[in-house]
C-alpha cells in the first residue's frame, strides 16, 4: 500500500511541476532524484551491514575507494603540503615528559575507516595535538564519537613514542591558526591499521570522555562507573579490602555510593576491624559530602 501511495504522490508532484512550467519561458528543471545526504548513506549502509561489524555503526564514515590523501612514514610533507616537523625542536625532553595528557570529545570530525592506495584498511578515531589549554601546555587527545578501547591504546602508544624522544622521521605539523602559538603541533599519522569493516566483527568496548566533574577518570569504557576516590588497605596477612566511591555512568540522576570489596577477609583482630570501620566511616563521609556538593551546585 505504501508503495502505491508514494508512486501516486510522485506523479502528482511531477504533474504540478509541469503545469507550472507551461506558463514560464524557461524550461522546467530536470527531475533528478534527490541525492541522499552523507548521513542518509551511512544509515542505509549500517542497516544493510552484518551486525557487530563497524559498518553497522552509522556514526562511522567509511571510504571504500583507495584514498590518495594518505602519507606514509618517511614522507616529507603532510597530505595538505605542510612541512613535517618534530616537537622536540620546540620542547626539551623534560617538558614533553611533564606535559599532562587531556582527553576531550572532538568538536568536529568523524570516525573514519578508509583504504590506502594498496587497498589496506585504516581507522582514524581522533586527533592528537600539543597546545595551550587554560594557560597550560598539554598533549590533547580529541576522540571522535564511537572510538573504542583499542583506539585509546593507540593514542596512548603514540604519546609514549613522542615521549621516548626524537624520531627518525618527523610525524607532526605546526598548527598555524588564530588560537595557536608557534609551539602548537598536531600529529599527522593518526590512523591505525585496521580490518575489513564490512566482514570483521568488533567487540572492542566503546569509550567516551567523562564530563562528570568529581570523577577522577578522563575516559571511560561504556557502562564503567565514575570513581571519586579509592582506598585499598592490607591490615594483616589475611585481611585486606578496597573501598571505592563510585557513581553509575550509564544511568541518569545517579548519586555517589560506596562500593566495598574484600580481598582476603578471613582473619581480623579487633584492632583490624576498628581500622576497617574507621575507613568505612571516612569514605562514607566523603561520599555524603560529594552528594551534598552536587545538590547545592
Ligand atoms: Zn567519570
Amino acid at each position: 500500500m505504501t508503495g502505491i501511495a508514494s508512486v501516486e504522490q510522485t506523479t502528482d508532484n511531477r504533474t504540478l511541476l509541469l503545469q507550472g512550467a507551461e506558463n514560464e519561458t524557461a524550461p522546467p528543471p530536470p527531475l533528478l532524484p534527490k541525492k541522499p545526504s552523507a548521513k542518509q548513506r551511512r544509515k542505509a549502509r549500517a542497516k544493510n551491514a552484518i551486525k557487530g561489524t563497524p559498518a553497522a555503526d552509522p556514526r562511522i564514515k567509511i571510504t571504500d575507494s583507495p584514498s590518495l590523501g594518505c602519507v606514509y612514514l618517511g614522507a616529507e610533507k603532510s597530505p595538505h603540503g605542510a612541512e613535517l616537523v618534530d616537537p622536540h625542536d620546540a620542547f626539551s625532553d623534560e617538558e614533553i615528559e611533564g606535559m599532562p595528557v587531556v582527553y576531550v570529545a572532538a568538536t568536529y570530525g568523524r570516525l573514519h575507516i578508509w583504504r590506502d592506495r594498496k587497498g589496506s584498511w585504516f581507522r582514524t578515531a581522533g586527533r592528537i595535538s600539543i597546545r595551550l589549554r587554560d594557560g597550560e601546555r598539554v598533549i590533547q587527545v580529541a576522540l571522535f564519537d564511537g572510538a573504542d578501547e583499542h583506539d585509546l591504546l593507540w593514542f596512548n602508544s603514540a604519546i609514549e613514542l613522542l615521549r621516548r624522544g626524537r624520531r627518525k622521521n618527523p610525524e607532526w605539523v605546526r598548527i598555524a591558526s588564530d588560537w595557536a602559538d608557534e609551539r602548537t603541533f598536531a600529529l599527522v599519522f593518526t590512523s591505525r591499521s585496521y580490518v575489513d569493516p564490512y566482514t570483521t566483527k568488533s567487540d572492542a568496548a566503546k569509550v567516551f570522555v567523562c564530563t562528570e566533574k568529581q570523577c577522577r577518570e578522563q575516559v571511560h569504557e561504556v557502562e564503567d562507573s565514575h570513581t571519586l576516590d579509592t582506598l585499598t588497605r592490607s591490615v594483616g596477612k589475611n585481611f585486606d579490602y578496597e573501598i571505592d566511591i563510585v557513581k553509575y555512568s550509564h544511568l541518569p540522576n545517579q548519586k555517589w555510593h560506596v562500593d566495598v570489596s574484600g580481598g582476603e577477609m578471613a582473619e581480623a583482630t579487633p584492632e583490624m576491624i576498628a581500622t576497617f570501620v574507621n575507613d568505612l566511616n571516612w569514605m562514607s563521609i566523603e561520599c555524603a559530602n560529594a552528594n551534598a556538593k552536587e545538590c547545592t551546585a
